[in-house]
């Protein structure tokens, strides 16, 4: 399908008064239902990006959408200088899915990744004995975590970092993957090691089997606190609840966002034990809408959907079909196809286009797909996608990449 005028017309009539930093494709979406959306021409299209994972569950999942509206006319926001009816069971509900006390709700995954070094760090201080203003948290190459200037200091993308310092100190950086990079950067200052056990932005990188099991044995050795970014990884994505599942590791602190808010409105979390979220007291930190009653509500809809197991296991299921399919793309177009359950970073062979330009094919076969980096397309669709559009997306990108 060709880009129309009525879509150009809104792209540049968003452009006159919008910060520009984004570079989206062409294409204006008006309503969606499932892994479908519809552009405001009236083209339907596939999304296979899920909003980066925040729509797990799909566009406009039907028990997510009454739950929301139910709230929405009863109450939406009390601040948490009052408590409200819905924040308890929330609190248990997420603490159940993780397997730990407690819970410190947020809204977005950067300022609960930010939540998470700040407990990290308090924890060093008041638990493990570091001296004042001395805490380390080991980053990983690569990673992305978020976009705060906390946050972007210890990226290693150029453009995350560029033009944005100075940074906070104390944000080590290993390469990922890498125990002997790790074991080498402890130092008896170090609080935490924050690890994405797989990185997503970075282009669906997978870490060798035995590496997420390793961080854990070296965290437990040197007294450390393992902190997993499970915001893009976690609540379904790869097959699993967590993404640690996969190697039986427990983390000690848990972060979660995206699909933590069904798609609908912001939600994020930061969950741990007890004697770890102990540490931050009355006034030492929060947020006016974290743990409002409209993100309880949904964010308790989502772990009820989660504790069914349904969506796991379509992740898993339909996850090895699409590895399957992938790993059939033809050699001489795609160089690598990693992930785990329906998640896929498809790298592209070397002299192909790049991942921009067969994303802009696939939008003109109907299929949102978004690139990350130069040369790798990312799918992760909704895990309610079904086994037919499963199919259809990834022939559609077979076309694209026959160009
Ligand atoms: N952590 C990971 C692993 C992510 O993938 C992202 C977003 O892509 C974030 C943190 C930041 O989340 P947010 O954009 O909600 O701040």
């Amino acid at each position: 399908v060709p880009v129309t005028a009525e879509t150009v017309a809104e792209l540049a009539r968003a452009d006159e008064h919008s910060a520009h930093n984004y570079d989206p494709l062409p294409v204006v979406i008006a309503s969606g239902s499932g892994a479908w959306v519809r552009a405001i021409d009236g083209v339907d299209y596939l999304d296979v990006l899920a909003g980066y994972s925040a729509l797990n569950f799909g566009h406009a999942h039907p028990e997510l959408v009454a739950t929301a509206r139910e709230q929405i006319g009863r109450l939406t926001l009390t601040s948490r200088a009052f408590q409200h009816d819905r924040y308890a069971a929330f609190c248990a509900d997420v603490a159940r899915l993780c397997g730990k006390d407690a819970v410190l709700p947020m809204n977005t995954g950067a300022e609960a990744v930010e939540t998470a070094l700040k407990l990290s760090r308090k924890w060093g201080y008041d638990v493990k004995g570091v001296p004042d203003g001395r805490a380390e948290i080991i980053t990983c190459a690569g990673n992305f975590h978020g976009r705060t200037i906390g946050i972007v200091g210890f990226s290693t993308d150029p453009d995350a970092r560029g033009g944005f310092g100075p940074f906070p100190p104390g944000f080590p950086s290993v390469e990922y993957g890498s125990l002997d990079a790790l074991a080498a950067a402890i130092t008896e200052n170090t609080v935490a090691v924050l690890v994405e056990p797989i990185q997503g932005e970075a282009g669906v990188l997978v870490p060798p089997d035995g590496y997420l099991a390793g961080v854990r044995r070296l965290c437990d050795e040197h007294r450390i606190l393992l902190v997993a970014d499970e915001i893009q990884s976690g609540l379904g994505r790869t097959g699993d609840t967590f993404a640690c599942e996969h190697e039986d590791v427990v983390p000690d602190i848990y972060i979660l966002g995206k699909a933590l808010g069904g798609g609908i409105l912001p939600v994020s979390a930061v969950v741990a034990d007890r004697h770890v979220m102990d540490v931050i007291h009355p006034g030492e930190h929060g947020s006016t809408f974290g743990g409002n009653p409209l993100a309880c509500v949904v964010g308790s809809a989502v772990v009820r959907l989660l504790e069914t197991g349904e969506y796991q296991r379509r992740s898993r299921e339909l996850g090895a079909y699409l590895h399957e399919l992938l790993g059939q793309l033809p050699p001489d177009r795609v160089a690598e196809v990693r992930g785990r359950g329906l998640w896929a970073g498809v790298e592209l062979a070397p002299g192909q286009p790049s991942a921009r330009v067969i994303c802009e094919r696939l939008l003109a076969r109907r299929v949102l797909a978004k690139d990350a980096h130069e040369g790798t397309i990312r799918i992760a669709p909704p895990l309610v996608i079904s086994r037919d559009d499963l199919t259809w997306a990834v022939e559609r990108l077979a076309d694209a990449l026959a160009g």
